[in-house]
């Protein structure tokens, strides 16, 4: 997927999710269709105008709140390829899953006390971990997965990354 401007963070939470989701600001409608129809991808957008462009496949993004967006979008496109558990937030890059003691020297105390697992973003040398919004769009995820028609439930792990760091290596959330 390519998410437009307007659809940042939709796109972080996309790639957390496990979805390939290209996020470039400033990129012009043109841009965009051409990025989206050379790389096979669909365009996330809220732009009327873009999303009635010929020759790409595009995705009007009805909903205002972000739960409801990613609800949107799940129901429309369907569960991310296999094999991939979340994606950086930052750079797209798949993360690789972590023991706590790998990053042990990377998050603050409190978060290695309550957390179990973590996950690590090769390019950026980023290390993420479940928050409380994760949790919260778990549940609309998986209610999603649920209300599909033919679709089997698809569990989505609790060890996604999530939670805000001041500086340095440690996952935030939009
Ligand atoms: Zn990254």
């Amino acid at each position: 997927m390519l998410a437009d401007s307007m659809l940042g963070r939709l796109a972080r939470w996309l790639r957390f999710l496990g979805y390939d989701t290209l996020y470039i600001s400033m990129l012009s409608d043109h841009q965009i269709a051409a990025r989206a129809r050379a790389e096979g991808r669909i365009v996330l957008t809220r732009d009327q105008e873009l999303s009635r462009r010929r020759g790409i496949r595009c995705l009007y993004v009805h909903a205002d709140t972000l739960e409801e967006q990613v609800r949107e979008v799940l129901a429309a496109i369907g569960d991310p390829p296999p094999g991939v558990e979340s994606r950086c937030s930052e750079c797209n890059s798949v993360l690789t899953s972590v023991a706590p003691e790998q990053a042990r020297p990377h998050v603050p105390a409190y978060v290695l006390a309550a957390h179990r697992q973590f996950h690590h973003c090769p390019e950026c040398d980023k290390y993420f971990w479940a928050g409380s919004h994760w949790t919260r769009i778990r549940s609309t995820v998986e209610r999603v997965m649920e209300h599909r028609d033919g679709g089997a439930a698809r569990t989505v792990p609790m060890d996604g990354p999530s939670g805000p760091k001041p500086s340095g290596k440690g996952g935030s959330l939009p």
